[in-house]
């Protein structure tokens, strides 16, 4: 079958298309490009519509995979899929499923929303080794048992590495340093939750970044607007430029909200939370259970992290200007952060891309469409060494049609999984997955390895 989009505007940053071209998909890829009106079994009108790569969200946390039932929870990628993703990249802050080549290739035969690429989660290497106090420094036996794991892992197709340092304060430099090395035979991509944020942030950087200069590998400093969106973005995005001009491969993520979203146990709020972000406990809204939309004072935060610490909490602690500059700059690329697995939370999940391509984009005017395009598509793919966000002949025909003028997210903190409006349609690998909202094929998408 061929299917045909005629009359829309194709914006392609990683070809440097931006005119009005129609576009022929078969067997899943991209068969044509043309300047006339083409001929196909099913055409597309998208008059007044922006063709665009199927949009790529490279930090997200994968909906589980439960192997005694061989099927999948899904709930995010889903989300991902109505926000324009075709494909996303999971496992990353360290955190993911405990067997990547087991998730990979139930993606390939069970088939999912989206393409889902993974970076080797930290964490379960750890689990794995034995290690299972956070606190704990692991020995030299379990950090090999750790790099034979990553090794598989990487052998079977992940993307890179990804740490949660700030979840495991256990993590030396030489087990950063040692887990990290086994991504130097794939020159794949080493990505972190810092250590620490706010006034603690550069010293943090400084320290995947040492990693990342020894080892020569690609850096991927993970939602900047979490860790320096607290006054110190300036100082941060000029020390990256520094990294950049002397020779090493550094960029960032961003999502775009004014607040994180994380579980009130985490080391996040240990004492002293206050004082780093310069707030009050009322900055801190419940996000789950009978608090639920409450903001915190000092005896529920002593209440919920006695009790209940996977209480899932929406910290409104950033300033607008720092997420601004992040997402404005050069080298950082749009990440949703997204998490849900079955839990209401955080708009992003459900928002990231609509808000940047309506709120930065259309309303503030702050970058072009064809900016904003590339830190969805070319540039994150390029980045995380994947052979998607473009649309030449031949390529994957992962494809995001969408209205300009009506692009929106909808999701808010209270309706965290509210669709956004203006998507008209998504492809995924030549399939249609996604028409007005509504999921029309919802096994489309395979791994990315
Ligand atoms: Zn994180």
């Amino acid at each position: 079958m061929r299917t045909v989009i005629n009359h829309g505007f194709l914006i392609d940053p990683g070809n440097g298309v931006h005119a009005k071209w129609n576009i022929a998909i078969e067997k899943g890829k991209v068969a044509e490009i043309s300047t006339d009106p083409l001929d196909g079994d099913v055409e597309i009108d998208a008059s007044g519509l922006v063709v665009s790569p199927g949009f790529i969200d490279v930090h997200m946390h994968e909906d589980p995979f439960v192997a005694d039932e061989g099927k999948f929870q899904i709930s995010i990628f889903e989300s991902e899929l109505q926000m324009g993703v075709t494909t996303a990249i999971g496992g990353n802050c360290g955190i993911g499923t405990m067997d990547p080549k087991v998730y990979l290739d139930a993606a390939d035969q069970i088939g999912l929303p989206v393409n889902v690429g993974l970076l080797v989660p930290h964490e379960s290497l750890r689990l794995q080794a034995g290690v299972d106090n956070r606190y704990e420094t692991a020995s030299m036996i379990q950090i090999e048992k750790m790099k034979y794991l990553a090794t598989d892992y990487l052998m079977a197709g992940c993307l890179g590495i990804s740490f949660g340092i700030r979840y495991i304060p256990g993590i030396t430099e030489l087990e950063l340093m040692e887990i990290s090395s086994t991504a130097q035979k794939y020159s794949a991509i080493i990505a972190a939750h810092l250590r620490n944020d706010a006034d603690h942030v550069m010293k943090s950087a400084e320290e995947l970044m040492k990693i990342g200069r020894e080892l020569d590998l690609p850096v991927q400093f993970s939602h900047m607007n979490s860790m320096a969106g607290f006054g110190q973005m300036e100082m941060f995005l000029q020390w990256m430029d520094q990294q950049t001009r002397e020779g090493f491969d550094v960029a960032a993520d961003c999502y775009p909200y004014e607040a994180f979203s994380t579980f009130i146990g985490t080391a996040t709020y240990d004492d002293g939370f206050l004082e780093r972000y310069q707030v009050g406990y009322e900055a801190i809204e419940v996000a789950e259970g009978p608090y639920r939309g409450e903001r915190l004072t000092e005896e529920l935060y002593h209440f919920l992290r006695d009790t209940a610490p996977k209480t899932l909490t929406i910290a409104h602690v950033m300033k607008g200007e720092d997420v601004e500059k992040a997402i404005l700059h050069p080298e950082v690329m749009i990440a949703s952060d997204g998490l849900i697995n079955g839990r209401q939370g955080h708009p992003r999940a459900a928002g990231t891309f609509p808000r940047v391509l309506g709120e930065y984009v259309r309303k503030r005017r702050l970058m072009t469409l064809y900016q904003a395009i590339n830190k969805m598509t070319a540039m994150p793919a390029r980045r995380f060494g994947i052979k998607k966000g473009t649309l030449e002949k031949g390529a994957d025909a992962d494809i995001t049609l969408f209205n300009p003028d009506a692009i929106e997210d909808k999701a808010t903190f209270k309706d965290s999984l509210a669709l956004p409006v203006g998507i008209k349609g998504v492809w995924v690998k030549g399939q249609l997955a996604l028409w007005d909202g509504s999921i029309m094929q919802a096994h489309g998408g395979k791994s990315v390895r």
